[in-house]
């Protein structure tokens, strides 16, 4: 039922739209007019406004023609930078940019596969459930789309993230909770030649500080990094400010929390020893999640890439995605691995088998018939 010519054309066609997060407009205003050729009615909401973008979050519903629970699938629209002037093209058994940016199948894999499965789907007339789409601006913006919908307008009880890296019947239970956080260190000035026993430098705070810290892989379920350290200035005046960036994460809350506690020690020890200051910040970016295996979402999208004879496996994944924000909310939301490689990079590229497996993938999650087996 899929066609993958049309499939091809349609993924390349929305990975050539520019979507950079917050300026997602022609990406919007493209799909809505996919959507509604496809029978869907579409919403855009005031995302847009709230967070200085040009595009608000489209939910979209497609009338049920059984008498089916309605299911919910969900991408976003956004893409990393580079992601403006994208130039896809078929090499081989691959989708690839030209070099110069990503290629943003990372979100635009799981965007066509959702349009040429409904596209199918209508064609043959077969009965399907009532549909919803939550396709998200500013996902790459620490998941800021997603925060502003309201969740409560959708009708359906689960759904499904097409949002991961990894094989198709590849199925994500599990991410992690992630924090990240902001220090000012403060020393005291002073000439590095002539006076420096006067001076507090707020590099060498900074700098024992970081030497204190648990960083990278701190255990299985836990992860921290330092992003970045900035201190401008001459080098014959000891430096006063320091500015530190890093983040925290852990599939276990708790050890999120020992974790914030051990750096806030780290960094608060060093300040205090050499007589200077810290001012730290934590900032919540999204919660964990995990599904059981016999939950309905990955027990529908088990059984569906059974089906399509995708190999069915379960992971973890140490990055976030809207199905952080959409579990946390009471809406439990699978994540789905969509086949392309190398996201976020300009490497990215996707085979066409895999992008052909995804579409059918959603299909046989739509199909009827996988629930009566
Ligand atoms: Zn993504």
């Amino acid at each position: 039922m899929i066609s993958k010519e049309r499939l091809y054309l349609s993924f390349m066609e929305l990975c050539a739209i520019d979507s950079e997060p917050s300026g997602e407009r022609l990406m919007a205003d493209r799909l809505k007019e996919l959507l509604v050729l496809q029978g869907f009615t579409v919403i855009e909401d005031e995302t847009a406004e709230k967070i200085g973008g040009n595009a608000g979050n489209l939910i979209a519903r497609l009338k049920g023609t059984s008498r089916a629970e309605s299911i919910l699938f969900s991408c976003h629209i956004d893409r990393v930078t580079p992601g403006i002037g994208v130039k896809p093209r078929i090499e081989g058994d691959y989708i690839i940019s030209d070099g110069t940016t990503v290629l943003g199948a990372d979100d635009a894999a799981g965007l066509a596969a959702i349009l040429e499965a409904i596209t199918a789907i209508n064609e043959s007339g077969l009965p399907h459930a009532p549909i919803e789409l939550v396709l998200t601006v500013a996902e790459e913006l620490a998941l800021t789309g997603v925060k502003h919908l309201d969740t409560g307008q959708l009708a359906s009880r689960y759904g499904f993230v097409l949002d991961a890296g990894g094989p198709v019947g590849e199925i994500v239970l599990q991410a992690p909770e992630q924090v990240k956080f902001k220090a000012v260190f403060h020393g005291r000035s002073a000439h590095a030649g002539a006076a420096p026993e006067e001076g507090v430098s707020a590099i060498q705070i900074a700098g024992v500080a970081i030497s204190r810290m648990n960083l990278l892989r701190i255990d299985p379920e836990s992860t921290a990094n330092i992003g970045s350290i900035s201190s401008v200035g001459p080098s014959n005046i000891v430096p006063d400010r320091c500015e530190l960036n890093g983040e925290a994460r852990s599939l276990e809350p708790a050890k999120l929390r020992f974790q914030i506690d051990a750096l806030t020690e780290a960094m608060a020890s060093s300040a205090a020893e050499f007589a200077g200051s810290v001012d730290i910040t934590f900032l919540p970016c999204y919660p964990s999640y995990k599904l059981a295996e016999d939950s309905e979402p990955v027990r529908r999208a088990a059984l569906a890439a059974y089906r399509i004879g995708a190999p069915v496996s379960f992971k973890t994944t140490g990055g976030g995605s809207d199905a952080n924000i959409l579990n946390n909310r009471g809406l439990p939301t699978v994540v789905l691995s969509c086949g392309y490689e190398h996201a976020h990079t300009n490497a990215e590229r996707i085979s066409l088998e895999q992008l052909a497996l995804l579409a059918e993938w959603v299909l046989a999650i739509i199909d009827p018939e996988v629930i009566r087996l």
